[in-house]
C-alpha cells in the first residue's frame, strides 16, 4: 500500500468508525450469531491474490460487525467497562503508524521519556504517593493488563523477600504464602501459578460483611504462616473488586504489611481511576503504604485496550527482577545508567508506543473532562441504587462506592431465586436493548450493572430501570403461574 493508497483508505476507515459510533445504539448491544457462524461466513484458505480494499471493508459489515458485542453501546452495563474514544483511538493509529519499539531508551527515545512523563502526570492526577514518580525511588510504566501488573509486582515481591535469591534458584517448594480473598481477581491466583509457587501458597484472608479483606484475618494468617517457616511475599489488597467493587481497608492492611515486611500489591484495576475526582479518594485511604498499584485506563478512562497503569515505589525491586542485558541490546546510554529502559518493568522485550494514546486522552479531556467522565456514571449508578432501594421488586445486594450496582432482583416464595433472576438476565440481554452480566453475592445470583460506556446518559439509565421491573413483573407472573 502506497502513501497516497494509505491516505484514501485511511480516511475511509476513519470515516468508518464515526459513522459506526453515530449509529452505534442501533445494533443490539450482544451479538445474536452461534458458535461458528463467523468462521462459516469466511473462505477455508487465504487470498491467493491481494483483494481491493473496499472488498475488506464488506466482510467487516457483513461478517465482523454481526459477530461483535458492542461495548462501546450506550446500553452496555456488563462486566466493567472497556472505554475508547477518539483521541485514544487517533492516539493508538499514530502509535501504529510510527511503528517504533520501546523496548531500550535508545530504540525511540520519546517512547520512554513521553510515557515516564504522562505516567507521571498521571500519578498526579490521582493523587498517588510521591514514591511512585519518576522523581522518587519508583515509577509508572504501562502494561498490558492489570493480570499480567499482578504477576509483576509478585515477581518484584519474591526479589525483593528473597534478597535476589529467586532469580538463581527460583523458588523452593513450601517457602512463599501470598494473601489474598474470596473476591481477589482470578488473575492473582494465576500470576502464583505463573511465579512457580503453585496455589497451595495462596492464603484466601476472610472478608467482613462488607466482602472487604479483614485486617485481623490477615494479621492472623500471616502470623500463623512465619510461626510455621513461611515467608510471606505478598498481599493483594483490590480497591473495587470485580463481583462487587468492594474495597480491602489499605490502611489498616498496609501497617500489617510492613510489619511483616510483605509487599502490598493494590489491584485497583477498575476503581483506580476515579481517584481523578479529588471526593473519591478516601476509598482508597491508605495507598501510601503500597508498594505497587495498577488500574486500568482501558477499562473506566477513555483509553482503548490496551492501557495499564502500574506503578512501583521501588523500581529498583523491580528491574532487579526483570532486567538481562544481552549483548546485543548493549548501547551507551544504559551502559551509562542515564536512562530508563522499558524492557526492565515488563514481561516482554518489545513494546508499542503505548502512551501516545494516554497522551492524546489526558490532553484533549484535561483532568476536569476526565473527572466530569467518572463523576456522571458515579452519580447515574447512585441514581439507580435509589430507585432500586425504594422499590419492593428489588434489593441492592452490596455497597456500590462507584459506578457498578449489583441488583438482587425480590421474587416470591417457592420460586428459585437464582433460575428467575438469570432467566430475567437472559431475557434482558436477549431483548438487545441492554447487556449485563451477573454475580453472586451471599451464595445467590445477583445482576451486576456496570456504568461506565462513554455514550451511556441518564436516558440509557432509565430506560434500563425500565426494562428491570418490566422483565421482573413479566417473569413474577410467569413463575407464579
Ligand atoms: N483485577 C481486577 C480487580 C479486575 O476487576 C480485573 C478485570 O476486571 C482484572 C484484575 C484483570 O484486568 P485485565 O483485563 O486488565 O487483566
Amino acid at each position: 500500500m502506497t502513501p497516497e493508497e494509505f491516505r484514501q483508505h485511511g480516511h475511509e476507515v476513519v470515516d468508518w468508525i464515526a459513522d459506526y459510533w453515530g449509529r452505534i445504539g442501533e445494533f443490539p448491544v450482544r451479538s445474536q450469531v452461534s458458535p461458528g457462524d463467523v468462521r462459516a461466513a469466511l473462505p477455508p484458505s487465504p487470498p491467493e491474490q491481494g483483494e481491493p480494499f473496499a472488498a475488506i471493508m464488506a466482510d467487516l459489515d457483513r461478517v465482523v460487525l454481526p459477530g461483535t458485542t458492542h461495548w462501546q453501546h450506550p446500553g452496555f452495563f456488563g462486566y466493567f467497562p472497556a472505554n475508547t474514544s477518539g483521541p485514544s483511538v487517533l492516539g493508538d493509529l499514530l502509535s501504529a503508524g510510527l511503528g517504533v519499539q520501546g523496548m531500550s531508551w535508545v530504540t525511540s527515545p520519546a517512547a520512554t521519556e513521553v510515557e515516564q512523563h504522562v505516567m507521571d502526570w498521571l500519578a498526579e492526577l490521582l493523587d498517588l504517593p510521591a514514591s511512585f514518580r519518576s522523581t522518587g525511588t519508583g515509577g509508572g510504566v504501562v502494561q498490558d493488563s492489570s493480570s499480567g501488573a499482578n504477576l509483576i509486582a509478585l515477581l518484584a515481591a519474591l526479589h525483593r523477600v528473597s534478597r535476589g535469591a529467586t532469580l538463581r534458584q527460583g523458588v523452593r517448594p513450601d517457602e512463599y504464602t501470598v494473601y489474598v480473598s474470596a473476591q481477589t481477581h482470578s488473575s492473582m491466583e494465576k500470576a502464583a501459578r505463573i511465579a512457580g509457587l503453585g496455589t497451595d501458597a495462596i492464603r484466601v484472608v476472610e472478608v467482613d460483611a462488607e466482602l472487604a479483606m479483614s485486617p485481623r484475618a490477615l494479621a492472623a494468617r500471616i502470623e500463623r504462616d512465619v510461626a510455621r517457616g513461611f515467608v510471606p511475599v505478598l498481599v493483594c489488597a483490590t480497591v473495587g473488586t470485580t463481583s462487587t467493587t468492594a474495597i480491602d481497608p489499605l490502611a489498616e492492611l498496609g501497617p500489617i504489611c510492613q510489619r511483616y515486611g510483605v509487599w502490598l500489591h493494590v489491584d485497583a484495576a477498575y476503581a483506580g481511576v476515579a481517584a481523578v475526582a479529588p471526593e473519591l479518594r478516601p476509598l482508597q485511604a491508605g495507598v501510601e503504604w503500597a508498594d505497587s498499584y495498577t488500574t486500568d485506563a482501558h477499562k473506566w478512562l477513555l483509553t482503548g485496550f490496551d492501557a495499564t497503569l502500574f506503578w512501583v515505589a521501588d523500581r529498583a525491586a523491580l528491574t532487579g527482577a526483570l532486567a538481562i542485558l544481552p549483548e546485543y541490546l548493549r548501547n551507551a546510554a544504559t551502559d551509562a545508567g542515564a536512562v530508563v529502559d522499558y524492557r526492565d518493568w515488563q514481561i516482554e522485550l518489545g513494546r508499542r508506543f503505548r502512551a501516545l494514546k494516554l497522551w492524546f486522552v489526558v490532553r484533549w479531556y484535561g483532568a476536569e473532562g476526565l473527572r466530569a467522565h467518572v463523576r456522571e456514571h458515579v452519580a447515574l449508578a447512585q441514581e439507580l441504587a435509589g430507585w432500586a432501594e425504594a422499590d419492593e421488586r428489588f434489593d441492592v445486594a452490596a455497597p456500590h462506592p462507584l459506578s457498578l450496582v449489583c441488583l438482587r432482583p425480590c421474587w416470591a416464595r417457592g420460586v428459585d431465586a437464582d433460575v428467575a433472576t438469570m432467566t430475567l438476565l437472559e431475557r434482558l440481554n436477549d431483548g438487545g436493548e441492554v447487556f449485563l452480566t451477573h454475580t453472586t453475592v451471599d451464595g445467590a445470583a445477583v445482576l451486576r450493572v456496570a456504568i461506565g460506556a462513554p455514550a451511556t446518559t441518564r436516558g440509557h439509565v432509565e430506560r434500563l430501570w425500565t426494562l428491570l421491573r418490566e422483565g421482573h413483573d413479566w417473569l413474577a407472573n410467569d413463575f407464579e403461574e
